[in-house]
């Protein structure tokens, strides 16, 4: 398997944030993460990209255990992610912004400065690279983290909501770079989304979290016709 949790469990205090989590990917799929608020999305999006600790578990990756490795490593072995909470440094221009990913694989900043160039005119930014982030927005700050991520050149990604907050034309031509990403990067997707259409029209595969635990998961029509996800997410 090219990616695989097996068993996932972390608590904060006496919250079980994720319990006996399993997900699997192959390479090339989209696979989907769906679930109510609080459910242990993005916990287990932090997980996997080294900013929680797991209490037990395994995360396997392109052959390798990546549990629990610090987050410049699982960014070496081919994980990137954007984050729900956006941390892009408001500070930085969108060219510095897209840099520090770069940097994660390329040591002289001649190369690095290159490919994040690259990666700022794959997203179509390329006329805002001295632009601060601060004075994006929302449509081009989201852009501006996938072009971050691609710039440390992962073999697979992790999008936590980074259609939230966007009116459906641009969640329209967010959906293509995202579509772009797969096919002509070949990169392998994991998404958290709430955006029901999105899940719907990207996914090969989708899990459904609720209070920590996987639920259900299959196909996007197996899953919505499944009558403990209707009562746990799509019926609400
Ligand atoms: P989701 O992304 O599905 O909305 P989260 O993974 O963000 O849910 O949160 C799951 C639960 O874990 C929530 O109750 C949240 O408050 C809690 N939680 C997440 N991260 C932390 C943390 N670092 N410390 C304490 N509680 C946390
Ligand atoms: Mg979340």
């Amino acid at each position: 398997m090219f990616f695989k949790v097996e068993n996932s469990t972390i608590a904060f205090g006496g919250l079980v944030a994720n319990k006996d989590v399993n997900v699997e990917v192959e390479k090339g799929q989209i696979v989907g993460l769906i679930g109510p608020n609080g459910a242990g999305k993005s916990t287990l999006f932090k997980s996997i990209s080294g900013f929680n600790k797991i209490d037990s578990g395994h995360i396997w990756f392109d052959g390798r255990e990546i549990t629990n490795l610090e987050p410049n490593h699982v960014c070496k072995a081919g994980i990137a992610c954007t984050f729900q909470k956006a941390q892009s440094f408001a500070d930085m221009t969108l060219e510095e912004s897209v840099l520090v990913g770069a940097y994660c694989r390329r040591k002289s900043k001649k190369e690095a400065l290159a490919y994040a160039r690259e990666m700022i005119g794959f997203v179509g930014l390329a006329e805002k690279q001295t632009v601060k982030i601060s004075k994006l927005n929302m449509y081009e700050r989201k852009k501006a983290e996938l072009a971050a991520a691609l710039a440390t050149q992962p073999q697979m990604l992790l999008l936590d909501e980074l259609f939230a907050g966007l009116v459906p034309t641009e969640v329209g031509y967010i959906l293509e770079y995202v579509k772009k990403v797969n096919r002509e990067l070949g990169i392998t997707l994991l998404i958290v989304e709430h955006v029901l259409k999105v899940i719907m029209s990207l996914c090969d595969k989708i899990y459904v979290l609720e209070y920590g635990q996987i639920i259900a998961s299959g196909s996007p029509a197996e899953v919505t016709s499944d009558p403990k996800v209707i009562k746990a997410y799509l019926g609400d």
